[in-house]
């Protein structure tokens, strides 16, 4: 069947894995969507109080989702471990945090363990609007031969208070893409936002300029969701949105 979708590339699912039944029901719901899923193993959560996600315990799930309905997985890695564990299961799509683009020897040792890997890899703007270690980030991995990078706008941290979680900084982001024309551009409206009630306005914005693929959170239960809880779509608010944007654009 046919992917009932904008066309952007379309990335979505769980902020965090939390459970087999949550994972399973969630992508169930949306695989015929969405090009790839999206989904939060290690989570780097600011305190530790905080969800830190399932850990390598939900990789075997990942890969049996990969199987099962033949769409690829992406997780975030923040370590060369994170890294070990996750080739074993088969995943191949992965993404920088915006906390862990900040660290140049986390960067670094992520690069190497990536070295000869065919892989994909998606790095997330830092989380203060330092341009600089985002290209940085980004030139480490060219370096150990990494051909494939995207770019993924999150939004950058305000002192201000703002109706976004995080400032989008478009003229930024742009500036960035004129500097790097050939890098394809991923917005991540969820993360923009904060509340879902702002994710439709996002995603309609970034479509209008042009960018190459959208992230968005999506939970099959969001009141319940262990992290991001507020900005989180359902399945059904997450397949509104898609034909909102479809007949926006
Ligand atoms: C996430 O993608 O769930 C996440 C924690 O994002 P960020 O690194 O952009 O805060
Ligand atoms: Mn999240």
């Amino acid at each position: 069947m046919e992917k009932d979708r904008p066309n952007p590339l379309i990335i979505a699912g769980p902020c965090a894995l939390e459970t087999q039944e949550q994972f399973y029901s969630t992508v169930h719901s949306i695989y015929n969507y969405t090009d790839i899923i999206r989904v939060g193993v290690w989570k780097a959560r600011t305190s530790p109080k905080n969800y830190p996600g399932i850990g390598h315990k939900g990789l075997p799930w990942i890969q049996s989702v990969q199987k099962k309905y033949k769409t690829p997985v992406a997780i975030e890695i923040g370590t060369p471990q994170h890294v070990e564990f996750a080739l074993k299961y088969d995943v191949r799509f992965f993404w920088l945090g915006a906390r862990t683009t900040v660290n140049p020897f986390y960067v670094q040792e992520i690069a190497e363990s990536l070295r000869g890997v065919s892989v994909e890899v998606w790095v997330k703007n830092p989380i203060f609007a330092d341009v600089k270690l985002w290209t940085g980030a980004i030139e480490r991995l060219k370096r150990v031969g990494l051909k494939n990078i995207k770019i993924i706008h999150r939004g950058f941290h305000s002192e201000k208070k703002m109706i976004y979680r995080n400032n989008p900084k478009w003229s930024l982001v742009n500036a960035f893409r004129r500097n790097h024309p050939s890098i394809p551009v991923i917005c991540d409206p969820s993360h923009i936002a904060g509340n879902k009630k702002h994710i439709y306005e996002l995603a309609r914005r970034a479509c209008g300029q042009r960018v190459d693929g959208l992230m968005i959170e999506v939970h099959n239960s969001p009141s319940n969701a262990l992290s991001d809880s507020a900005q989180q779509l359902s399945p059904k608010e997450f397949k509104q949105l898609l034909a909102r944007l479809k007949y926006a654009s």
